[in-house]
């Protein structure tokens, strides 16, 4: 069933092509062609990229040091790193500046 689909429409690509003037075959044929170029550019690119990747796990890679959490909230005494800080200057990830403010936690339960 599929097969006989499929031969239907080469039958009717071959129909067409025999119909088509030379204008027109140059056309298909070239952008066949570029999208030919595009797909093996992109694989090389893929394949590049995984290459890099590759090379750099095993070769480039430097060890990160953040350095201690020195760096404190005035509101509520969470630790930061002194990267962490904001454009403005500030630790907010904890409780923005104070604004935030959990109640404490509830008593455990006798075991
Ligand atoms: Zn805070």
């Amino acid at each position: 069933m599929n097969s006989l689909r499929t031969s239907q429409y080469n039958l009717r690509r071959r129909e067409q092509r025999a119909r088509e003037s030379l204008d027109e075959r140059f056309q298909r044929r070239s952008s066949r062609n570029a999208a030919d170029r595009l797909r093996r550019a992109r694989a090389r690119s893929d394949q590049q990229m995984a290459n890099s990747v590759n090379s750099q796990a095993e070769t480039n890679v430097s060890e990160h040091d953040c350095g201690m959490m020195t760096e404190i909230c005035n509101f509520c005494q969470a630790l930061y790193w002194r990267n962490e800080l904001n454009s403005s200057n500030k630790y907010t990830k904890c409780c923005h500046d104070g604004k935030v403010r959990l109640p404490n936690l509830a008593e455990t339960p006798v075991f």
